[in-house]
């Protein structure tokens, strides 16, 4: 097997971009290994509003740098589940599209039921993907999950969806390591804070570590206005479970809280962090 091969795609195809390190290395490779962006491979992001600025400026460079179109994509409503195009410019950078999928919802999503990675990100692109030439029949779908991701990679390869997902990276055995090395080396890079990877998808994510996000609520806590404000508007329009993110931790006023009091609390140990559907 070439170097290459594992990184062509059978076409049609869609490279699921998350504005992260690990799936802009897989593009690199795919594009590599088509020697460019041919026809019937499209590249998509779909924006939650809650990322970080860095992140939609990397996705921007990206596309610049690298002469690939991006296509950037939001949920919204319109009369029903549907999605939109921005762009860098226009981009939601509040949570617009999370909070228009959520006044659609009678409950927040959760660790068992993660709609926003359906509804924001899976579903809003594949309803793009069905309105172009080709991709009505199905297509393949290329994750950026690594080799060293063997659990999350046997996860979606399990999943029956339409479109059928691939995972070039660990076809590769490219790990977290080959990522980091294969960025040094190039001339921009993904800036966002620390090492990139507490800051990475939507912020205050609620699949992250507790003391991950309590970290960033000490440094940038502007991100969690949104989260307070989505649980605070959750106690009066959902019911049981579905007012909260976490019911097996402190919602997030709480937590913001005690990052504001610089509470010594280690909430390290017991939370592990949870896998994210939402590639890096
Ligand atoms: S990053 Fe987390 S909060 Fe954002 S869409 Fe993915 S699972 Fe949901």
């Amino acid at each position: 097997m070439t170097p290459t091969e594992p990184y062509r795609l059978q076409l049609p195809a869609v490279v699921s971009f998350s504005g992260g390190r690990t799936s802009g290395f897989m593009l690199r490779n795919i594009l590599d290994a088509h020697q460019g962006q041919p026809d019937g491979l499209k590249v998509c992001f779909a924006n939650t509003g809650l990322e970080h600025q860095a992140t939609l400026d990397f996705v921007r460079d990206v596309g610049a740098n690298w002469g690939v179109d991006i296509t950037w994509l939001e949920y919204t409503w319109d009369e029903g589940h549907s999605y939109k195009h921005v762009t860098w410019e226009t981009a939601a950078r509040n949570g617009e599209p999370f909070t228009e999928m959520l006044a659609h919802k009678s409950m927040l999503p959760n660790p068992r039921s993660r709609t926003c990675t359906s509804n924001l990100k899976m579903r809003v692109t594949d309803r793009y993907l069905r309105t172009l030439e080709g991709f009505s029949e199905g297509y393949d779908n290329a994750l950026g999950l690594r080799h060293d991701e063997p659990r999350r990679v046997s996860r979606v390869s399990a999943d029956n969806s339409r479109e059928s997902v691939v995972c070039p990276m660990d076809r590769a055995k490219h790990t977290e390591e080959d990522v980091l090395s294969f960025w040094k080396q190039q001339p921009f890079d993904l800036t966002l804070p620390g090492d990139g990877n507490n800051y990475g998808n939507c912020v205050g994510c609620f699949l992250k570590q507790t003391g991950k996000l309590v970290r960033i609520m000490k440094s940038e806590p502007e991100h969690f206005d949104w989260w307070v404000e989505a649980e605070r508007k959750a106690e009066s329009t959902a019911s049981g479970l579905g007012k909260r993110f976490r019911v097996d931790r402190p919602d997030y006023a709480t937590l913001l809280e005690y990052s504001r009091r610089q509470q010594a609390f280690s909430f390290d140990d017991p939370d592990p962090g949870l896998p994210c559907h939402c590639t890096d």
